[in-house]
C-alpha cells in the first residue's frame, strides 16, 4: 500500500519553520526512486478519463512530482511561482498567510481559455495557496479538472476551501 510506505518515509520535523509547527518533510521520498515512480503512476491512474490539457504545479515542492506526472502523461507542465520569479508577463494573486501575506504568479500565456488542468502540490494544509492558484486559473478561463496532493493535512480543513473550485480531490496520504 502506497499510503503505508509514504507514512513510513515522510518524517516529522518539529518546530520548523517556526516553534510549534510540525513540518512534514518529503525529502526522504526523493531518495526512493521506486516510491517516486509509484507516486507518479498512482496520480496518472487517477487522472485517467479527465481529458487533461496540462498539469499545473505550485512552487517549489509541487514541481517535483508535478513535472514528472506531466511528462508521463505527455502533457505540458505549468509552473506557479512566487512573486518576481517568472520572466515573462504574468497574472498575480495575493493571499493571506497565518502571519502576513504572499503573492503567486503565472505566465499570461501559460494556457488557452477552456484548458482542462490538473492542479498539483506536495501538500494541502489550510488551502490558501491552492485557492489563490485556483483564482488565477479561473481568471484566465481555465477549468480545474482535479486537484492532486501527496499529503492532505485533513485536520486543517483545506479540502472545504478548495472544493468550490473542483470537488475531485486526490491525495495519497492523509493526517
Ligand atoms: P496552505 O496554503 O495549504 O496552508 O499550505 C500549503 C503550502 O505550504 C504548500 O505549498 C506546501 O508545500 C507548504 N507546506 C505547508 N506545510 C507544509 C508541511 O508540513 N510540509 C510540506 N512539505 N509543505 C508544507
Amino acid at each position: 500500500m502506497i499510503e503505508h510506505r509514504l507514512k513510513e518515509t515522510i518524517r516529522d520535523i518539529h518546530d520548523f519553520p517556526k516553534p510549534g509547527i510540525i513540518f512534514k518533510d518529503i525529502t526522504p521520498i526523493l531518495k526512493d526512486h521506486q516510491l517516486c515512480s509509484d507516486i507518479v503512476n498512482k496520480f496518472a491512474d487517477q487522472c485517467k478519463g479527465l481529458e487533461l490539457d496540462a498539469v499545473v504545479g505550485i512552487e517549489s515542492r509541487g514541481f517535483l512530482f508535478g513535472f514528472l506526472l506531466a511528462n508521463q502523461l505527455g502533457l505540458p507542465f505549468i509552473p506557479i511561482r512566487k512573486q518576481g520569479r517568472l520572466p515573462a508577463d504574468t497574472f498575480e494573486q495575493h493571499y493571506d498567510l497565518e502571519y502576513g501575506s504572499a503573492s503567486i504568479e503565472i505566465h499570461r500565456d501559460a494556457f488557452k481559455p477552456g484548458a482542462r488542468l490538473l492542479v498539483h502540490d506536495d501538500l494541502l494544509a489550510t488551502g490558501g495557496t491552492v485557492v489563490a492558484t485556483s483564482k488565477l486559473i479561473q481568471q484566465m478561463g481555465g477549468e480545474i479538472a482535479a486537484f492532486a496532493f501527496v499529503i492532505n493535512l485533513e485536520f486543517l480543513n483545506g479540502t472545504e476551501k478548495i472544493k468550490p473550485f473542483c470537488d475531485k480531490i486526490f491525495s495519497l496520504v492523509t493526517y
